[in-house]
């Protein structure tokens, strides 16, 4: 356990914070290093995972007291603190994706409010309540080049519809409801979800706590049936990577009337061979001959989408320069169009011929270059 950092310094409090205090500061953390807003981002994630840490050992009324006592040390081999306490800790976090992946609404403060919000649990919903179906997430490959001029995809998706035999209810003709067993017809049942105790719709009744005595053959009582959709999807010119695109009432159908939730299409843009992006400039490179360069040469270039542009390179151009060749980068529908930047790359020559070496040596006598080169005010260094 080397290295690791005290919990009240990781929670920015003192150690005598009281247990308020301790789910404030927690709460800040958590919010500002979930990985869902910080996708991809290592330093994020350990952070995240530091400050739970630290919030499950001091939010204990049991494991504080011994932390303060003894530190670290004091709490190996307590439970959940060894070699299993990784696992648990991105369990905890697997949850709370979930729990974020909604998008529907709600959003942060209303899930930090639901975990958060004392012993109450008066958020809970009744059990016939309408609610609205989960929000599905589709990730698409895009080529770079349809990101950056736009396409047409066709996506292929399974979501779940109302059942068409029983229209949702779940129950074949005749049938009635009945407590749930499972849930004793509350609907909900708390599950240990890391240090996190979990409300959660309960598995068997799907939250209504109720159950048909006499299920839908078609939907085996679930009131749902899955359903293949294939739909095409307009994508603007000038997404990033990234990018999400909500198909509103996409997602899976919800129960007892409730609205479904949505389809979020998840852009991914696929790399370039020739082409780099910078927003909605793009970038690409040209190497040139230390004699070209010196001479001034003309610029075979392509543009992204295939236009050939002549380039005339001026002499005596250095190596890294930028020319910027106007219009040629990512179209935007509302505004001007992002500029294609070309490279040069100036290619000093590794082996020379004999007659080469022979018209260097020349050179660089007329250059008349007698003395060492040393080094010289990086400002003066034209780029
Ligand atoms: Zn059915
Ligand atoms: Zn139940």
């Amino acid at each position: 356990m080397a290295g690791k950092r005290d919990y009240y310094e990781v929670l920015g409090i003192q150690k005598n914070a009281t247990e308020d205090e301790i789910k404030k500061a927690y709460r800040k953390l958590a919010v500002k290093y979930h990985p869902d807003r910080n996708p991809g981002n290592k330093e994020a994630e350990e952070k995240f995972k530091e400050a739970t840490e630290a919030y499950e050992i001091l939010s204990d009324d049991q494991k504080r007291p011994i932390y303060d006592q003894y530190g670290f040390a004091g709490l190996d081999g307590m439970g959940g603190m060894g070699g299993g306490g990784g696992a648990q800790y991105s369990r905890a976090f697997h949850d709370f994706s979930d729990l974020f992946g909604g998008m529907g609404g709600g959003g942060f403060s209303d899930i930090f409010e639901n975990i958060f919000g004392g012993g109450g649990r008066s958020s809970r919903r009744r059990p016939d309540e309408p609610s609205q179906g989960q929000s599905l997430r589709y990730d698409l490959n895009i080529s770079f080049k349809d990101a950056v001029y736009g396409t047409k995809a066709e996506i292929t998706f399974q979501h779940n519809e109302s059942c068409t035999e029983c229209h949702g209810t779940g129950g074949a003709k005749g049938a009635k409801r009945k407590p749930c067993p499972t849930c004793g017809g509350a609907g909900q049942v708390r599950r240990q979800a890391g240090f996190f105790a979990v409300q959660q719709t309960c598995p068997a009744c799907g939250g209504a706590g109720t159950k048909i005595d006499n299920p839908c053959k078609k939907c085996r009582g679930t009131g749902f049936e899955t359903v293949t959709k294939k739909m095409s999807l307009t994508i603007p010119a000038g997404v990033d990577d990234g990018k999400r695109i909500a198909i509103p009432r996409m997602g899976d159908a919800g129960s007892n009337g409730g609205p479904a939730g949505d389809l979020i299409v998840v852009l991914h843009v696929e790399q370039h061979e020739y082409f780099e992006r910078d927003g909605r400039d793009l970038y690409c490179a040209v190497p040139v001959t230390f004699a070209q360069a010196a001479l001034g040469v003309s610029l075979d270039i392509t543009s992204l989408d295939g236009k050939k542009i002549k380039f005339a390179l001026p002499a005596g151009t250095t190596n890294g320069k930028l020319y910027k060749i106007k219009g040629e980068g990512v179209p935007y529908a509302d505004s001007r169009k992002g500029d294609l930047y070309v490279k040069i790359i100036v290619q000093i020559p590794t082996r020379l011929t004999s007659e080469q070496k022979k018209l260097m040596e020349e050179f660089a006598r007329i250059e008349n270059a007698t003395t060492s080169p040393s080094c010289v005010p990086l400002a003066s260094l034209s780029r």
